[in-house]
């Protein structure tokens, strides 16, 4: 039996079976199912995502001899000759090699003949941003007004590079970049009729290595097979994915977690030795920081990471080590730093600073706990006296009632005692603190989780002594540049 490659051998058949595309299968459906079918279609999104088959299947839909029908059979002569791609009714172009004007032409006299076999003729140009501007120039009027019985699809994948003029006289969809967890079903499902082995990692792997295209991981499929057989084993997959070993990614968060930065140099080399781009390396490394804080943070993530239980088990015990705060700030210092690899002399020594700089952010200082260091140190110095902590909790009213349905209107005399309630708890704080806790000012309520709106920061950051202490604390945050630098703090 000829071999066919997974991609043409499962291409789908109905709309039913195409993967990811709902929204352009249901619409198509109905407008066939109402015979509202349109002359000109225009299908836009990146390659291997459903386009041709899409069409394909709209064909047959056409000129099925039970149809037009939503469903079509695949067995008649007509879907059969489709599917075959040997119907002489059905057209497919490709834009790239046939883009001149001389080429529309021609299309132009063949599309002025009507359909020999089939009830509609479909005129599929694939590629179709790459035809010339005299070449959709020619086709505008055949667009406009094309036969009866005629139907045009275009396909792209450079949407905005398709002038307005045909954009407009088509319905355009636009397919969508297939999901992972998507890509991976329907490997899984390709792997179960083909008999072939295959952990849920490796479909992991080949559904990100493919990016939301199906045909690059059916392709990739194809391809591991090729090499490995029916038992495909991760080490081999990643070998030809050039994925590297997820056990030295697992090393380094560690060495990180565990401030460990004498491990740092010894995995750096590792790396090295294995061959990899640093870079690539770095992008992978930062792929698997999010990965730590996606787990860390989300209760339920196994929809949004392609790893099987066992890998999953793995990635949570090691998020486990630190919390979501500090791998968020992890995550976001190798971000902060990537482009910075591109341009470094030295790609190994740069990569080796930053990872130790990492392994030390866990005793970085909040501002908030520097603050509260220079109370102390006010305090033990006998200093003037400062205003301090706690702010007031706010008071239980604070505004008069909004809607007076069941009250008088205060319309006349003093007005209620609202108005001077911030200061009450002014009175029990410890030490005078009158500028803090003026009635005009309005008392925010302190809420440890957000900086920027804390008063008392905003206060003491004015008072020269705190500024002094902050400025020469500044050098010290300078080495390891914290995600909460000075200067943030400042603006
Ligand atoms: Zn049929």
């Amino acid at each position: 039996m000829e071999y066919l490659v997974y991609a043409r051998k499962y291409r789908p058949k109905t709309f039913e079976d195409m993967i990811g595309q709902k929204a352009v299968v249901q619409t198509l459906q109905n407008a066939i199912k109402n015979n509202r079918v349109a002359q000109a279609y225009l299908f836009s999104g990146m390659r291997g995502v459903g386009k041709t088959t899409a069409a394909r299947i709209l064909a047959k839909a056409l000129n099925c001899v039970q149809g037009p029908t939503p469903t079509p059979c695949n067995v008649c002569e007509s879907c059969r000759e489709i599917d075959d791609d040997r119907s002489i009714d059905v057209l497919e172009i490709d834009g790239a090699s046939n883009r001149g004007i001389d080429d529309i032409r021609s299309l132009r006299e063949s599309v002025k003949y009507k359909a020999l076999r089939s009830r509609t003729k479909i005129i599929y140009i694939d590629e179709v941003h790459q035809i010339t501007k005299d070449g959709f120039n020619a086709l505008l009027k055949t667009l406009e007004e094309p036969p009866p019985n005629t139907v045009f699809i275009f396909a792209t994948t450079e949407f905005n590079k398709v002038p307005a003029t045909i954009v407009s006289r088509c319905q355009h969809f636009e397919f969508k970049r297939v999901s992972q967890r998507e890509i991976r079903n329907h490997l899984n499902g390709i792997a179960g009729k083909e008999g072939l082995t295959i952990s849920d990692y490796g479909l992991g792997l080949i559904a990100q290595a493919s990016d939301g295209s199906i045909r690059d991981a059916q392709s990739l499929l194809d391809q591991s097979v090729s090499f490995c057989g029916d038992a495909i084993g991760d080490p081999e997959l990643q070998e030809i994915l050039g994925v590297i070993n997820r056990a030295l990614f697992f090393e380094f968060s560690t060495a990180v977690a565990e401030e460990k930065a004498d491990a740092v140099f010894a995995l750096t080399d590792r790396v090295i030795e294995t061959g990899h781009d640093l870079r690539h390396f770095y992008k992978e490394l930062i792929r698997h920081f999010r990965d730590l804080l996606l787990v860390r943070t989300v209760e339920d993530p196994k929809n949004l990471l392609p790893f099987g239980a066992e890998d999953m088990t793995g990635l949570k015990t090691e998020a486990a080590k630190a919390s979501a705060e500090e791998w968020l700030r992890w995550l976001q210092a190798l971000q902060n730093a990537e482009a910075g690899l591109k341009f470094a002399a030295h790609p190994q020594i740069f990569l080796e600073t930053v990872l130790v700089r990492l392994c030390h952010f866990k005793k970085i200082v909040s501002i908030r706990d520097i603050l509260k260091d220079v109370e102390e140190m006010k305090k033990s110095e006998g200093g003037a006296p400062e205003p301090r902590r706690p702010i007031p909790p706010p008071p239980p009213v604070m505004r008069p009632p909004d809607r007076p349905s069941d009250r008088p209107a205060p319309a006349a005399g003093p007005k209620p005692a609202l108005k001077a309630a911030p200061t009450i708890p002014a009175a029990e704080s410890k030490s005078p603190a009158p500028k803090a806790l003026a009635p005009d000012e309005p008392a925010v309520p302190a809420e440890p989780a957000t900086f920027r709106r804390d008063p008392l920061r905003e206060m003491a950051l004015k008072d020269p002594s705190v500024m002094l202490f902050v400025n020469k604390l500044k050098g010290r945050m300078g080495v390891v540049d914290g995600p909460v630098s000075v200067k943030d703090e400042e603006e």
